[in-house]
């Protein structure tokens, strides 16, 4: 494992320091609003909470001066006074190739198949889950070394995962309970938000010996929800259990009813996978006739709602899309591992646009080749290029169906934190909202990205060049950038990765 991916925090509860931030900050807190704020002061405090945000001021030059305004401007709106000596001031404002963007939020991601990245390359969906994934999926049930094993790999995907920027994710593990819990220990090892799915399928005709019943399901989500309540420091609220039905085809009526009915009684979020391949939606018609569609099969089992996370959704019809528009539940799009395994092309900006569906982005490692949501925002932008350039001029309706940059970037961050239920607390840089940030340096050690001096702004553009410049920046860091170009990330206002 590189130096930079180890733990600094070994649990999430190190004190914080009020620290006051000097720099660009970029976000997008609407779906067509992309903010770019230069010579921006933002306060966060000693809970890891946004408490103050001053923004565009290059006409204080000095240090010290900068300083005592911040704190006169945020003491006349706080009763809780501080004073000089409380705080620390960083100044990132001297160089503009660098900025700082929320952290990322990976909706869809299966850390047990992290082992897998880059294997099975066109293999169909049905089967690379019998050849691939259930193998390694049943390696975590092993007695004797599934402890050893799943420290391993669970250790690597949260490390990476961070690395790139991800500071929420909402992950699946698998259905052994024990490991599931060593899962969501590590996650606070980290400091990294998460979401813990345990697995749950109660039938697999394709390889069964990873299956479980109903009722050992049952029983572990309840011991896991009582767990993840438990190791939670009350402060920080950083893991949640999500509720975790594989997919139709694995999954009983019965099962699917009594997730529905946990969900309700827990309040807890539910993640699953909808129409992903043709073949797939074949034998949910076949298993269950009774149901009209796939997304009614859910539906049915009161699995889908505001808090519910489909990841996929390439072959919904205008039925399901209608259903899961008004139900408000989120997708999760996963364009690379849509492309690996030949499920097809999501119409995102359809769901975006014409149904009006919050929309945001999983890496859906291993079906998905790549653990960065930067990446997932370059090839959701190229994914629909592809839509646009095979569309039917003369049938189909006459709109551009090409993501933006900005919507792009908004599917990997507010999108995400809609999607996870956490639209107040991450997602954008808003005060009341928790710290989870990355910095971004364009021009960093070994960076895969060469900026010349016309691409930076400076303080003698007007405002609409600089705002051109840096989106030109962005593009950059897009297409071209990666890990490297994450020198920083902060989870929950805590440092949790320095490169620096
Ligand atoms: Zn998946």
């Amino acid at each position: 494992m590189p130096e930079s991916t180890e733990p600094i925090t070994p649990k999430a509860i190190d004190p914080i320091k009020y620290t006051i931030f000097y720099g660009t900050f970029i976000h997008t807190p609407t779906l067509s609003n992309l903010e770019i704020n230069l010579f921006t002061l933002v306060g966060i405090d000693q809970n890891g909470t946004i408490d103050f945000i001053y923004k565009n001021n290059n006409q204080i030059t000095n240090e010290d001066e900068l300083k005592k305004t911040f704190i006169r401007k945020r003491n006349e709106s706080n009763n809780n006074k501080i004073e000089l000596q409380d705080i620390t001031f960083i100044n990132y404002s001297k160089d503009l190739s660098k900025f700082f963007f929320p952290g990322f939020i990976d909706t869809h991601i299966h850390a047990s198949q992290y082992p897998n990245i880059g294997v099975g390359l066109g293999v169909p969906l049905l089967d690379w889950l019998k050849e691939y994934t259930y193998p390694v999926e049943n390696e975590f049930s092993s007695p004797v070394t599934k402890f050893e094993f799943a420290k391993l790999i669970y250790s690597k995907v949260i490390a990476r995962t961070l690395s790139n920027g991800t500071t929420c994710a909402s992950y699946f593990t698998t259905i052994d309970l024990d490991t599931t819990k060593l899962f969501a220990d590590l996650l606070l090892t980290y400091g990294q938000r998460g979401f813990v799915g345990k697995v749950c399928m109660d039938h697999n005709d394709v390889y069964e010996e990873y299956e479980e019943s109903e009722s050992d399901c049952i029983q572990s989500m309840n011991e896991l929800i009582n767990y993840c309540n438990e190791i939670n420091p009350k402060s920080e609220n950083l893991i949640k259990p999500i509720i975790t039905p594989r997919f139709a085809p694995v999954c009983s009526s019965s099962l699917l009813n009594t997730l529905g009915s946990m969900s309700k009684k827990y309040n807890l979020p539910i993640q699953t996978h909808i129409s992903e391949n043709l073949e797939e939606i074949k034998l949910v018609k076949k298993l269950f006739p009774e149901s009209e569609g796939y997304a009614e099969v859910y539906n049915e089992a009161g699995l889908l709602n505001n808090r519910t996370i489909l990841a996929h959704a390439i072959h919904l019809t205008k039925k399901e899309s209608n259903l899961i528009s008004e139900k408000q539940c989120s997708i999760s799009h996963c364009p690379t591992s849509n492309t690996f395994i030949s499920s097809g092309e999501a119409p995102i900006y359809k769901y975006l646009n014409k149904y009006n569906i919050n929309v945001s982005l999983g890496t859906d490692v291993s079906g998905g080749f790549d653990s960065s949501i930067l990446q997932m925002i370059k090839f959701s932008i190229l994914v629909s290029h592809h839509l646009s350039m095979k569309k039917n001029k003369s049938t189909d309706e006459e709109e551009d169906v090409r993501l933006s940059l900005s919507t792009a970037l908004y599917m990997a961050t507010m999108g995400g934190a809609k999607a996870v239920g956490l639209q107040d607390k991450i997602g954008s840089f808003d005060i009341g909202k928790k710290f989870d940030a990355q910095l971004i340096d364009l021009s960093s050690k070994n960076s895969n990205i060469d900026i010349f001096n016309w691409h930076i702004p400076n303080f003698k553009d007007n405002e609409e060049e600089n705002f051109k410049k840096i989106k030109d920046l962005l593009g950059k860091w897009v297409f071209s950038g990666d890990d490297r170009n994450t020198t920083k990330v902060w989870c929950n206002g805590r440092l949790v990765i320095d490169k620096s």
